[in-house]
């Protein structure tokens, strides 16, 4: 009988490009991203975009932003 048929339930790491990291649940124990709740436009409410201006820009449209 094999015990590892589900993939294991990893407490991951996310590691965003602004450096910010958290860490949630995940079947991945590592994950990158390119923007989270610190530095997204659309949770901080301001303008304040990632420094890697192309990024950005490609989340506004991704997210419908201006
Ligand atoms: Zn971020």
């Amino acid at each position: 009988m094999k015990k590892d048929i589900h993939p294991q339930y990893y407490k991951a790491k996310i590691t965003c490009v602004c450096g910010e990291t958290f860490e949630t649940g995940s079947a991945k124990k590592e994950v990158r991203v390119e923007i989270c709740s610190k530095c997204h436009p659309f949770y901080t409410g301001s303008q304040r975009a990632v420094e890697t201006g192309g990024r950005a820009d490609r989340f506004r449209k991704k997210y419908g932003l201006k």
